[in-house]
């Protein structure tokens, strides 16, 4: 550190003399300069650390010195201590920015207690100077360092944040139609019936399925099959409010959820998208579809108690909605409420095992007919259970309590049943039984799952001394059939036993030209939906046409169901269709010995003819 530097300004050279003695020891270098002017020149060049200055001088004397050295910026800062005789200018000393005093005559004691204190504190605040510069240095390196994490931390959170509301929205959406999935449709749905039920309001569900997705699909390929999605996505998103939901379920299934829209609403909202829909043709390599739906309608009332249930009741409707035919809309209320309140679901199922108890079921049978004249005298036939409701003495049809059955796991036993009296029947036949080409009998892809089936198949069978051949199960593709593997195993071991299978309701429902060709299927029955009015709807024909050349290509039998006129026995005939099926031929009857054979005679009666 250098020594310090202490100007003394004073005219009396004995006071210059007196002042250096007593600063000698303290080790500092002393400047002196005899009058105010001067000592100002010298500052200019030379920076003392501290002064000493005397009041009386000539020229300007020490007060003005002071106030000149004060307004200079570089010498602002430097403590001046005036030496002065006269008590009056102590105070005037301090007004004109003096640090301190020294009175004279001087006192070598107080001239080094003054000016060692101030050398002290000068030290200390050229310390103190320093450590601040350090720390503003630190301070700003950091401040650097951290603008720099700062940006990076932004940057990464940013990134964090994109990410995870590109998560969130592959979690809640569907990635071909860009729609909100069934999950978040279900933590809609479920916000929308707590509000329901504390506010006592009414919101509505709409269901739509897309009919002919599947055959599209597989057709035209899974590219033609998204764009179809994409379109009905778009069709539908343009006809529903703000405020309505609009989610794919999945497959063909959307559904709306509009939380401010009641039954009347809500039919209007159907019927508009049911309409865009019929009137939109879809394209795709110069072939044109036209896009038929049904629509589900289920009132989101206090008795909804969750997502699940909604799907379950609007499962159920749309069930009903594709049996009517195409382009049909139900709601809740209207088809399943009058014949099943949901609120009674407990009663279907106690119901159907009292009448699985008390046999209160029947099998009634509809004739398969050949299109080609080749079976000869053989009757074919289709069972189909009916419940009997001894008290009301009514018949109750499989459409109404079918999907109850399956829900509750009453099914395998409905199943079971019809196996068996089938069973029976063919039995009592004995002596007729060479004009009993088969009995087709309906299987659930519920029942499938049972592991205990075909055992049970192939007990009741020998037991009753019957022919295999004579039995074909019909399975409906349904999204039911969860395990192919296990599917294809049951087929085959009873295959090879002799039993055949057919695959009903082709071409409308879940995955049906996967399954023919994973399936060990012999015959193929088209979905009656398109062969109803395949002699006025040019788009069901050739939907049927489609179907016949896939079948074909596979080597399946066909059989036509629904068949209602002679134009579409034709139109079957000309396709090569081998067997149809439906009203205009016959209407279902009880399975009795009588009806089979005044069929055999009437057979036999057409060959003499
Ligand atoms: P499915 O197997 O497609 O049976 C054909 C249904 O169409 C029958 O209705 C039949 O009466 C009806 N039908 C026949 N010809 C015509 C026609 O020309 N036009 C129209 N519009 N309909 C016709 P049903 O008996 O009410 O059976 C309905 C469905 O219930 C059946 O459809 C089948 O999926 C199921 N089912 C019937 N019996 C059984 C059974 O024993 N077990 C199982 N798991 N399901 C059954
Ligand atoms: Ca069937
Ligand atoms: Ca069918």
């Amino acid at each position: 550190m250098q020594p310090a530097k202490i100007l003394i300004v004073d005219d009396t050279p004995e006071n210059i003399d007196l002042l250096r003695k007593v600063l000698t020891p303290l080790q500092c270098k002393v400047l002196v300069a005899t009058t105010g002017e001067s000592a100002l020149e010298l500052l200019l060049v030379n920076q003392p650390d501290l002064i000493l200055l005397d009041v009386m001088m000539p020229g300007i004397d020490g007060f003005e010195t002071c106030k000149r050295i004060r307004k200079d910026p570089k010498t602002h800062d430097i403590p001046v201590i005036f030496v002065t005789g006269r008590q009056d200018d102590i105070k005037a000393g301090f007004d004109v920015g003096g640090n301190d005093y020294i009175t004279k005559p001087i006192n070598n004691d107080e001239v080094k207690a003054r000016v060692n204190h101030h050398l002290e504190r000068l030290k200390l605040l050229t310390n103190l100077q320093k450590l601040n510069d350090e720390l503003e240095d630190k301070v700003r390196e950091r401040t650097a360092a951290l603008a720099v994490t700062n940006r990076q931390l932004r940057e990464e959170i940013n990134e964090r944040r994109y990410m995870q509301d590109r998560l969130r929205y592959l979690a809640e959406h569907d990635f071909v139609t860009r729609l909100y999935n069934r999950n978040a449709l279900d933590t809609f749905t479920t916000e929308v019936i707590s509000k329901v039920q504390r506010l006592e309001q009414e919101a509505s569900f709409l269901q739509v399925d897309i009919d002919q997705f599947r055959l599209i699909n597989e057709s035209c390929g899974c590219i033609a099959g998204d764009e179809l999605l994409r379109e009905v996505a778009e069709i539908i998103a343009g006809c529903i409010a703000s405020q309505d939901f609009l989610a794919r379920l999945g497959a063909d299934k959307f559904a709306v959820l509009c939380p401010d829209k009641d039954r009347t609403l809500a039919l209007a909202l159907a019927k508009r998208i049911q309409q865009t829909l019929a009137q939109h043709t879809f394209l795709w390599e110069g072939r044109q579809f036209n896009l038929a739906s049904s629509i589900a309608i289920v009132t989101v009332d206090s008795d909804i108690l969750g997502f699940d249930q909604l799907l379950l009741m609007a499962d159920e409707v749309l069930y009903l909605a594709k049996r009517e035919g195409r382009n049909s809309i139900k709601s809740y209320d209207d088809s399943i409420s009058k014949a099943v309140s949901h609120r009674n679901k407990t009663n279907w199922a106690l119901r159907l095992v009292d009448a699985l108890k008390h046999q209160h079921m029947q099998v009634y049978v509809q004739e398969i007919n050949p299109l080609h004249n080749t079976a000869g005298n053989k009757v074919k036939y289709e069972a189909l259970v009916r419940l009997v409701d001894p008290k009301a003495d009514n018949v109750i049809y499989p459409d109404e309590f079918i999907p109850a059955a399956e829900r509750f796991n009453l099914i395998c036993d409905v199943d079971r049943y019809v196996i068996l009296q089938v069973s029976k029947f063919l039995a009592s036949c004995h002596d007729i039984q060479e004009h009993i080409e088969s009995i087709s009998i309906n299987l659930s892809a519920i029942s499938l799952r049972d592991p205990d089936l075909k055992d049970y198949i192939v007990k009741t069978v020998n037991e009753h001394g019957i022919s295999a051949r004579q039995i074909i199960f019909e399975i409906t593709e349904t999204e039911n059939i969860v395990n192919i593997i296990s599917t294809r195993n049951f087929m085959e071991q009873l295959k090879n036993l002799g039993f055949r299978f057919s695959l009903d309701d082709f071409g409308s429902g879940y995955a049906s030209f996967n399954y023919l060709k994973e399936l060990p299927f012999d015959i193929v029955k088209i979905d009656g939906i398109f062969v109803k009015d395949m002699d006025k709807l040019d788009t069901h024909a050739s939907m049927v046409r489609s179907i016949v050349e896939i079948a074909k290509k596979l080597n399946k039998e066909i059989i036509a169901e629904f068949v209602e006129t002679e134009s579409t026995v034709n139109m079957l005939r000309e396709m090569q269709v081998d067997w149809a099926q439906g009203y205009l031929y016959h209407r279902p009857e009880l399975l009795t010995r009588d009806l089979i054979e005044s069929k055999i005679l009437s057979l036999k009666k057409a060959g003499h003819s």
